[in-house]
C-alpha cells in the first residue's frame, strides 16, 4: 500500500504531476529546452519575488548549497547554525577549503539579528549563510529582522537555505536582500527529488568572478553565464523529466494563488501546533515555529517506531526527530499539496493509535 507521506521530504506528487517525469524526451540544445527552461524561470521568478536570475541544477538543494558557498566567498564565510542543516553548509566549506568560522545556537533557538550584527560588525566575512526554515529543529529564523541589519553591510553576499519553505511560506527574495536563495523540488514545491533550485543576484556574480577556483559542475557563475550565453540551455545536461514536471506544477501553484497556497500552510501548521500543544509540547523557541512542519518533544514517551508502523498500516508515514533529536522528538511535515482535511485525518488516525 502507499503511503501517504507527512514527512519533511520527499512529499506526495500529485499524479497528473508525476505523469509530466514521463514525458517524451526532447534534445536539450534545441528551441524546445529553451522555451522549457524560460518559462519555468519566469514562473520561479514570481514565486521567489525576484527579478534576478532563476539557476536549476541537477542535484539536490545540497549541490547547490555547496555551490554556493565555494562560488562566492572570496575572502570568508559567516555561517550561521540552527541546527543540522546549518552544520552542513559549514562542513561543505571545510571540505572545499573556503575559509568560514560557524556560529550556531542551541537547538531551537533562532539566529537573532543581533548576533548577524556582531559578526558582521567585525568585517572579516563577505558572505553569510542563515538557514530559513531549519527542517531539523522545525524553526523558522526571523528573516526580516535579518534583512534590516544586513542592509548594513552591502559587501556581504547573502545565502539563504530555503529548501524546506520556498513554495510553503512567502519568501520575498529581493525585498530580503537574499543574493542567492535555494530550494529543492521534493520539500514544499511538490514534487519528486532531484532538482535544485536557486536565484543569483548580480551581487553575487561580481563576487563569483573574483573567485578562482569554483570548481566545475557546481560553478554558479558557469550555469549564469552559459544559460545567458546558449539561450538558456545547460552546460550539462539537465533532468528535463523534473522540468516538465516543474513547469507543470508551477502552473498548479501559481494557479491555486500564492496568497492562498501560503494560507493554507498557515492553517496547517496551526493546526498540528494546537495538537501539539494539546498532547504534547512543541520543541522549537514559541516564536519562531515553522509554517512548513512541526517538530513535536515526545513528553509522553510514545513508542515512535511503534506508532509509525501503525500508521503506515493505515497508509500515512509521519518522520522521527532529526540526529541528536532522534529519540526526543518527532515531525509532521504540512507541506506542498497537503490539505487541512488530511492533517486532520492523520492527527485522528494518530489519536485512535495512541488511544489519546
Ligand atoms: C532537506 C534540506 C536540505 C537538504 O536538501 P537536499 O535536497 O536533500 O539536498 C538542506 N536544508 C534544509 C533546511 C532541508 O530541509
Amino acid at each position: 500500500m502507499h503511503k501517504k507521506l507527512f514527512i519533511p521530504g520527499p512529499v506526495e506528487v500529485k499524479p497528473q504531476v508525476l505523469a509530466r517525469m514521463a514525458s517524451p524526451m526532447i534534445g536539450h540544445r534545441g528551441q524546445e529546452a529553451s522555451a522549457l527552461q524560460l518559462s519555468i524561470s519566469e514562473k520561479l521568478k514570481t514565486l521567489f519575488f525576484t527579478r534576478e536570475e532563476i539557476l536549476l541544477s541537477t542535484s539536490s538543494g545540497s549541490g547547490l548549497m555547496e555551490g554556493a558557498i565555494r562560488s562566492c566567498t572570496a575572502k570568508r564565510a559567516a555561517v550561521f547554525s540552527v541546527g543540522a542543516f546549518g552544520q552542513r553548509w559549514y562542513e561543505m566549506a571545510q571540505r572545499n577549503n573556503v575559509l568560514a568560522d560557524i556560529f550556531a545556537v542551541e537547538w531551537g533557538q533562532a539566529t537573532t539579528p543581533e548576533a548577524v550584527d556582531q559578526v558582521l560588525a567585525t568585517g572579516k566575512y563577505d558572505l553569510i549563510t542563515i538557514t530559513h526554515n531549519e527542517t531539523s529543529t522545525g524553526l523558522m529564523n526571523p528573516v526580516k529582522d535579518i534583512a534590516a541589519v544586513l542592509k548594513n553591510y552591502p559587501e556581504v553576499v547573502y545565502c539563504l537555505d530555503a529548501i524546506s519553505s520556498m513554495g510553503g511560506t512567502k519568501i520575498e527574495v529581493d525585498e530580503l536582500g537574499v543574493d542567492i536563495c535555494i530550494t529543492s523540488t521534493q520539500k514544499a514545491l511538490g514534487l519528486p527529488p532531484g532538482l535544485a533550485i536557486c536565484s543569483f543576484s548580480q551581487k553575487a556574480r561580481t563576487r563569483a568572478e573574483e573567485v578562482p577556483h569554483r570548481g566545475y559542475y557546481l560553478d554558479l557563475l558557469e550555469l549564469y553565464n552559459y544559460i545567458c550565453k546558449n539561450n538558456y540551455q545547460y552546460p550539462s545536461t539537465p533532468s528535463l523529466s523534473h522540468m516538465f514536471a516543474l513547469d507543470y506544477q508551477l502552473d498548479l501553484i501559481l494557479q491555486e494563488g500564492l496568497e492562498a497556497r501560503f494560507n493554507r500552510h498557515k492553517d496547517m501548521a496551526a493546526y498540528v501546533r494546537e495538537w501539539a500543544r494539546e498532547y504534547f509540547a512543541l520543541f522549537p523557541h514559541p516564536d519562531f515555529l515553522s509554517d512548513t512542519l512541526t517538530a513535536i518533544k515526545n513528553t509522553r514517551h510514545i513508542d515512535f517506531a511503534g506508532l509509525n508502523r501503525e500508521l503506515g498500516a493505515r497508509g500515512m508515514q509521519i518522520s522521527n526527530g532529526y540526529g541528536a533529536l532522534k529519540g526526543s522528538t518527532f515531525r509532521i511535515a504540512h507541506m506542498a499539496e497537503t490539505t487541512v482535511p488530511e492533517i486532520k485525518d492523520l492527527l485522528q488516525n494518530i489519536n485512535e493509535i495512541l488511544g489519546l
